[in-house]
């Protein structure tokens, strides 16, 4: 396949707007899955994707078409990237653009333009693809295709004749996207005869083959055998194995100009497998490619094993998930609470949360974590800057004088139905959010870009969102800079002992309330013990809440009078398994649950 007879393009939207049924049916129009067999949503292989019907990871198959061009029928290779559309995910998004050339911007005929819809729009549009509108779900009764079309006029100014009508579910308008992509996506732009220069888009670790990098071959081509080497790190490399995701992998033994493809090449560990890196042939000199911005780490978050002893279990099912996921960041760190544990760097909260759920999934981890928190700066009167990934690691009685604290905030892009206005502008002010635009996209949707404090969002502010608007809200963000602020460091006091995994920062005007929520929250979730507990919360020396679970008085034991044995083990066993999930601290028996809820008191 010579590049002009090779289209890449992704397809993107807002989530659930039918990206991956979409794909799944492309798939089966062109025969690379066959029709009605493998599950919906082909593309989403992990068990998170699978239960929480979104798509976390983007993926690449490779199709084949023949299509009449320039007056005789041709074959054509298309690389299709289904892409991840939840915010937390717009890095995966970023990241498969870059072997792209055009992009399928789907969006549902009843929902309209909804926040990502728009952050996905201008991700496509700043790469200069070819964007072709799809406008999905027309047999919903509810679809209202005009109206979209004019939504998509005055927004992206997107043309409306420019814009394919289809349903996923029935088939219906289908067999236009093809050839749209092929008439319209211009071909990969590299040429085959300049040395080879590869991108790395992402790798993971597979138990047979090892590395498994997916590439996007630039210039030149890619022979099995031959000899590559990173430009980011000098190492060389053999490529022992070359193909196409088709979409599970398949051998070719080649590589050509403006392909997407797998190589396994004897890498040790996906650290060697920089996403972004230049391959290139060893003794050639390239220019390397741009490659992509590092990933931004926006909340942080301490992982423990739910039992301590489970420390050196749970290091390797980090590394081993890593792996697949280059995009958290690891360090050890340890709390007094907790013992040895690790100090970890997510994308958002939903990241957090699929990360954690794919520990305990796919590698039988049990895991505490412990409250999320963004990275402030507390800056001192010596001049030095801390930044505080951990609330803990903050001195509650500095050497030197703390003269400023500075937040992370985003502009956060809301969507909403315009009776909704009023109430989220309120809720904004109550997440001390700055309104920088409001606008309307029709006569009945509201456009507005606020500027908030990270820490305001990552706390439940999507849910509530949510719910206060009925589930019509869209939301989408991006980081922006940093912001002076009024914070302090809350502890929470387990009969008068600090508990350092649970100290978090909050902004001075919402700490008592947050310390009263907070206390009241954990009383719920300690069980009474044999003797009274006093909670706490603090800031410095100063208690601003407490509360006193009263002492237990029976023991579970005494209600089985010794007689029944196969009784008195049952109970015990029951306790034992309870246990399980317990964190001693101090002299008290934490629930993991306990540390869980404590994230959702903003
Ligand atoms: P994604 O999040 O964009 O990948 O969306 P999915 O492909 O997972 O689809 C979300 C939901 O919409 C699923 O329940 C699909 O079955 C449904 N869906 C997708 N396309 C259509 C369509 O054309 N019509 C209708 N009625 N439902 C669809
Ligand atoms: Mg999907």
């Amino acid at each position: 396949y010579p590049s002009d007879n090779i289209r890449n393009f992704s397809i993107i939207a807002h989530v659930d707007h039918g990206k991956s049924t979409l794909a799944d049916r492309l798939l089966e129009l062109t025969g690379t899955i066959r029709k009605g067999h493998g599950q919906p949503q082909y593309l989403d292989k992990l068990q998170v994707e699978r239960e929480r019907g979104i798509t976390v990871k983007a993926q690449t198959a490779t199709m084949f078409h023949r299509h009449k061009f320039l007056g005789s029928d041709t074959d054509f290779l298309l690389n299709l990237i289904d892409t991840p559309g939840h915010v937390d995910f717009s890095y995966e998004v970023s990241r498969s653009l870059a072997a792209c050339q055009g992009a399928l911007l789907v969006v549902d005929a009843a929902q309209g333009v909804q926040a990502q819809t728009v952050a996905n729009f201008y991700l496509a549009f700043e790469s200069n693809l070819a964007i072709i509108p799809v406008i999905n779900k027309i047999d919903q009764p509810t679809a209202d295709p005009d109206r979209v079309k004019a939504q998509l006029k005055s927004m992206f100014d997107l043309n409306p004749s420019d814009v394919l009508l289809t349903s996923a579910k029935t088939g219906l308008g289908l067999e236009q996207v093809l050839p749209a992509a092929i008439e319209r996506i211009p071909p990969p732009p590299g040429k085959s005869t300049s040395p080879l220069r590869m991108l790395l888009l992402d790798s993971y670790y597979d138990e047979y083959k090892g590395v498994i990098c997916h590439v996007s071959i630039v210039d030149g081509a890619l022979h099995k055998g031959d000899k590559i080497c990173s430009a980011a790190t000098g190492q060389s490399y053999e490529v022992s194995d070359v193909g196409i995701m088709h979409p599970e992998l398949v051998a070719t033994g080649i590589l050509l100009t403006g392909q997407v493809g797998y190589i396994v090449s004897g890498m040790r560990s996906t650290k060697e497998a920089r996403v972004g890196d230049t391959l290139h042939h060893t003794r050639t000199v390239i220019q390397p490619l741009p490659g992509f911005k590092p990933a931004k780490h926006m909340v942080f978050s301490g992982l423990y094993p739910a039992d301590g002893s489970d420390f050196e279990a749970l290091n390797h099912a980090i590394e081993r998930l890593t792996c697949n996921d280059a995009s958290v960041s690891v360090t050890k760190e340890s709390s007094t609470a907790l013992g040895l544990g690790f100090r970890c760097g997510f994308l958002g909260l939903l990241h957090m949360d699929v990360f954690h759920q794919r520990l305990e999934q796919e590698h039988g981890a049990h895991v505490i974590s412990t409250v999320p928190t963004v990275p402030y700066i507390f800056e001192y009167s010596d001049g030095s800057k801390l930044q505080v990934q951990n609330p803990a690691a903050l001195p509650s009685n500095p050497k030197n004088r703390l003269i400023a604290c500075w937040e992370p905030t985003v502009l956060a892009t809301i969507i909403i139905p315009s009776e909704y206005v009023g109430s989220v502008i309120t809720l904004c002010a109550e997440r001390r959010g700055e309104q920088l635009e409001y606008s309307f996209i029709d006569s009945q949707r509201a456009f507005m870009k606020y500027r908030m404090p990270l820490r305001e969002i990552v706390v439940d502010f999507y849910n509530e969102l949510k719910s206060i608007t009925s589930g019509y809200a869209s939301f989408d963000y991006e980081d922006s800079e940093y912001q002076a602020s009024d914070l302090v460091k809350l502890d929470i006091l387990l009969n008068g002992q600090p508990v350092d995994a649970m100290a978090t920062i909050v902004h001075k005007s919402k700490a008592p309330r947050v310390g009263r929520e907070l206390v009241e929250k954990l009383k719920t979730f300690i069980d009474r013990q044999m003797f009274e507990i006093i909670i706490q919360a603090a800031i410095g020396s100063k208690v601003i809440a407490r509360e006193t679970l009263s002492a237990m008085r029976k023991n579970v034991l005494a209600k089985c009078y010794g007689g029944d044995v196969t009784r008195k083990r049952k109970l015990l066993e029951k306790q034992k398994e309870g246990k399980k999930r317990m964190k001693r601290v101090g002299s008290v028996d934490i629930p993991q649950e306990a540390f869980h809820e404590l994230l959702k008191v903003s």
